[in-house]
């Protein structure tokens, strides 16, 4: 069988040619970065623990109208999605103060927002991802006022979901990003949520404990990643066993 396609390869992911026109296939990696990739890692298990986790938010976003990219999962590491055309922006949504956030205005990681606050960084690694106000991204044409206010429709809608779904777990969704496509139907365009929804782009602190279940702690030095994406599989029931270095098989003599 002919290798297919490789159409992207990012930090987390690699996009594949699909198997009919108008799709991806996309794959998750273990590799792990952050600050810019000035911090690298390959973390057993975590691309597995992701494409689950990004199917069941993908999912269920799809289940209560909230248009997505994601066709199905494929095996453990890769799953079909439409194609779209990436808006060049992460459009991040607050609930809580951290992070950037945090050490911009110098406030307590943690500390209620008095409301969810959606903001957008220019997508580009080697400017670092700068924050961008409304006024650059339609200045610069990367979306329009039309575009951002339908944007923000289904941030907003991603939130109260995706804070729903883990309030019901015992967790609090700090912040996160999401990244928006345009897909063409015929004279239509539409706005759908691509790439991926994990720990890797939420903030997820346990509720009781206020453990961090999430990309801050690789990013922070606090422990193994893979058992904290784990954790939060489990409690959403999406757990894939004998992800983890851990739980290998051992070979019994
Ligand atoms: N985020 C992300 N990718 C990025 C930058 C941020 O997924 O390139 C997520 C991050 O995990 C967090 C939220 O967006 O859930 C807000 O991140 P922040 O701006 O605080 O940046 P950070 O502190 O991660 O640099």
């Amino acid at each position: 069988m002919a290798r297919r396609k490789k159409i992207y390869e990012g930090k987390a992911k690699i996009l594949y040619e699909g198997p009919e026109p108008g799709t991806l296939v996309q794959y998750f990696k273990d590799d792990a970065t952050a600050f810019n990739a000035e911090k690298k890692a390959t973390i057993e298990g975590k691309g597995v623990l992701n494409n689950r986790l990004s199917e069941f938010f993908m999912t269920g976003l799809n289940q209560i109208g909230v248009p997505t990219h994601f066709l199905k999962r494929l095996n453990m590491r890769e799953q079909l999605v439409r194609s779209v055309e990436i808006i060049p922006l992460e459009v991040i949504v607050r609930n809580f103060a951290a992070g950037s956030m945090a050490k911009r205005l110098g406030l307590e990681e943690g500390q209620p927002l008095p409301r969810p606050i959606v903001e957008y960084s220019y997508k580009d690694d080697a400017l670092g991802d700068p924050l961008v106000p409304e006024e650059y991204i339609i200045a610069f044409g990367w979306a329009s006022q039309q575009d951002l206010d339908d944007i923000v429709a289904l941030a907003l809608r991603v939130n109260d979901f995706l804070s729903g779904v883990m309030y019901g777990v015992g967790i609090k969704l700090i912040d996160f990003k999401i990244e928006i496509g345009r897909v063409y139907d015929g004279d239509f365009m539409r706005l759908v949520v691509a790439d991926e929804i994990s720990p890797d782009s939420c903030r997820l602190w346990d509720m009781k404990t206020g453990r961090k279940l999430d990309k801050d702690v690789f990013r922070r030095d606090l422990g193994n990643l893979a058992e904290a994406y784990t954790e939060v599989a489990r409690r959403l029931g999406v757990m894939p066993s004998n992800v983890t270095p851990a739980s290998k098989p051992t070979l019994i003599n």
